[in-house]
């Protein structure tokens, strides 16, 4: 009969060094925790071989004195916990006193430490967890940990690291995260000897990701900060449009650790919605500062998926917060794309002459046009809080509180509009635009569907009645018992909206008027798309849904594909965009328009032009 017994330490220790430790990068992890935990402000990790033959931690931290560099080898043996009621309000990295004595247990292992006002350091030797030697040794204040030949002695883990690339992989990003966590810190990276990045301490976070990620990345992004409900949320963001074909580059911080959180990314992701397109994801690096009590960071050893205990009200935060930035952002950008940057630029315009009768006739929005259609004048481009294409413009020479809002941030002098000049059509929906800050290339269609969804939107959300326009013939239409039902639960929803839809017998109905915004050949396949859809999201097809589908529906059926603009259409397109909540994207989150600005030009040509 086999006795029960209790498992020796060292076996103890391997057996969690398989949880703590499963590869070379977490490793580097708990080693750096512990640097930054000791108040270091220097740190320099290096590896080679993917962390598999050599990784080396070194700080300029408090260090520890003989006693200490012994104890912290022990099991359980830690200096940031008492009592398990602590574990809820952590704020250091390290807890569970776990890490350093599983690391020994499966490398050949050194220690070096040396705490302030210590003679000598102490360099303690340990191989797969025996201790070799203990002894004196001379170093500078702080620790250094030197881990070889990990998984060595447990040849069943090691089988499972992957390839030395996989692993330095590992290793970098998770370096690059905690330096971009601490920028106070200054951090150097070392591979084999060969510097991959070495940042001094950076007061500004944008700083930091030039220097450990490159210029690109820091240029698409901008800060964001917010405070409230007892979360304060900062860092930097996608600029709208920029995103990336991987989440790779979606970094969370909570309490300034790195983290996984669906909660996060999700809301990330909801929130670009319309500001990338489908399939791509924005780049950012966010930090979350929440009461440690409100979040769980002992779900797993590596404690890298993270659990709120609000998950709702996180969301619903940094949901609100993002869209809010986004929408400036998008706002700056339409500011940007009149700025004068250029003192010599003409401030005459010469615009086309354009015939009236050649303007769009579709749509509610043609009061918005006046013989200055073509002019899009700076007064018009700027966002008054509600949708402006609802309402008409200002006369062009009134000047409004708006106009002077823009004059002071783009400087502008004069009383002349800032205006986009048309070019010309280069191929299909394309289109030029000259600016004062540079060409502009514009795609119709992207601005097209963004125009008509905000429009769409705002009527809806303005909850008057949209105007209906009686059929000539009413059309019939058949429905399964399903779509029957979702139709009579949205049909309060759908008259509002300007259909008139009859029933005439089981499953029969008749449509007797759609909203003007539909060509009325459409009104039977808009309402069955509209049912289908409905259908697939649950069958819920009233309210907000109710609303956000028809919006859809609108855009995409709006205007067949290959349906070309004409001039003047285009001219007053661009004019409407650019008084869009978030002009620079279409409702799918690929770009409007393009700025290629003068200042590129010039570079391109060397010279002056
Ligand atoms: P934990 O971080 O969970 O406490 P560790 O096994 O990682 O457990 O470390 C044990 C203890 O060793 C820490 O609590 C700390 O007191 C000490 N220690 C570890 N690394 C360092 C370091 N780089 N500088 C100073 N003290 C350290
Ligand atoms: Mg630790």
């Amino acid at each position: 009969m086999p006795s029960i017994r209790i498992l020796p330490d060292r076996v103890a220790n391997q057996i969690a060094a398989g949880e703590v430790v499963e590869r070379p990068a977490a490793v580097a992890k708990e080693l750096l925790e512990n640097s930054i935990d000791a108040g270091a402000t220097q740190i320099e990790i290096e590896y080679r071989n993917g962390g598999k033959a050599y990784l080396r931690v070194e700080d300029n931290g408090k260090g520890m004195n003989p006693d200490e560099a012994l104890l912290c080898l022990e099991r359980h043996a830690t200096s940031k916990i008492r009592e398990a009621d602590d574990l809820l309000l952590v704020t250091s990295f390290g807890f569970r006193g776990e890490a350093l004595p599983s690391i020994a247990s499966v490398s050949r292992f050194t220690l070096r430490s040396r705490a302030e006002g210590q003679e000598a350091g102490r360099e303690i030797f340990l191989n797969g967890g025996k201790m070799i030697h203990n002894k004196d040794c001379g170093m500078p204040e702080g620790t250094r940990i030197e881990v070889a030949q990990l998984f060595n002695s447990v040849p069943a883990r090691r089988k499972f690291l992957k390839t030395e690339a996989t692993e330095s992989a590992h290793i970098c990003h998770l370096a690059r995260l905690y330096a971009l966590a601490h920028p106070q810190i200054s951090f150097t990276l070392l591979e084999s000897g060969r510097t991959i990045f070495r940042s001094p301490s950076c007061s500004d976070l944008n700083d930091r990701v030039h220097e450990i990620f490159g210029r690109g990345l820091a240029e698409d992004m901008e800060p964001v900060e917010a405070e409230g409900e007892g979360y304060h949320l900062y860092g930097l963001l996608a600029k709208p449009g920029k995103g990336r074909s991987t989440r790779k580059e979606m970094l969370f911080f909570v309490n300034r650790r790195p983290v996984e959180s669906k909660t996060l990314a999700y809301s990330l992701i909801e929130a670009y919605n319309t500001y990338v397109p489908k399939g791509r994801y924005p780049p950012v690096v966010l930090f979350l500062e929440i009461d440690p009590a409100a979040v769980d960071v002992n779900v797993h050893p590596a404690k890298r998926e993270l659990r709120f205990r609000e998950e709702g009200k996180v969301r619903g935060f940094v949901i609100r917060t993002v869209l809010d930035r986004l929408r400036e952002l998008s706002g700056d950008g339409r500011i940007q794309g009149i700025t004068l940057e250029d003192d010599s630029v003409e401030k005459e315009f010469v615009l086309p002459r354009l015939d009236p009768s050649a303007l769009p006739a579709p749509s509610a929005n043609r009061s918005n046009l006046d013989s200055n259609a073509s002019l899009i004048s700076i007064s018009d481009v700027v966002s008054t809080g509600e949708s402006p294409l609802t309402k008409a413009s200002p006369p062009p020479n009134e000047k409004t509180e708006a106009d002077e809002q823009v004059r002071k941030i783009v400087g502008f002098r004069d009383d002349t509009g800032v205006a986009w000049r048309f070019l010309g059509r280069v191929q299909g929906d394309l289109v030029l635009f000259s600016t004062d800050a540079g060409v502009v290339a514009f795609h119709c269609r992207a601005a097209y569907e963004r125009v008509r969804l905000e429009q769409v939107e705002s009527a809806l959300a303005s909850g008057k009645s949209t105007e209906s326009q009686i059929l000539l013939i009413p059309e019939p239409i058949e429905l399964d018992g399903v779509e029957a039902g979702i139709l009579e639960s949205a049909l309060p929803e759908l008259s509002n909206q300007g259909f008139a839809i009859e029933e005439f017998g089981r499953n029969f109905y008749r449509v007797e008027a759609c909203p003007v915004w539909i060509e009325p050949g459409e009104s039977i396949s808009f309402l069955r798309d509209f049912l289908d859809l409905a259908r697939r999201s649950g069958g819920s097809a009233v309210g907000s849904v109710a609303q956000e589908e028809i919006a859809r529906l609108a855009v995409v059926r709006g205007r067949a594909a290959g349906d070309d603009f004409a001039d003047g259409e285009v001219i007053c397109l661009a004019e409407q965009l650019l008084r869009c909540h978030n002009p620079l994207t279409c409702p799918q989150g690929r770009p409007t328009y393009v700025e290629h600005p003068w200042r590129e030009w010039k570079k391109h040509f060397g010279r002056g032009l």
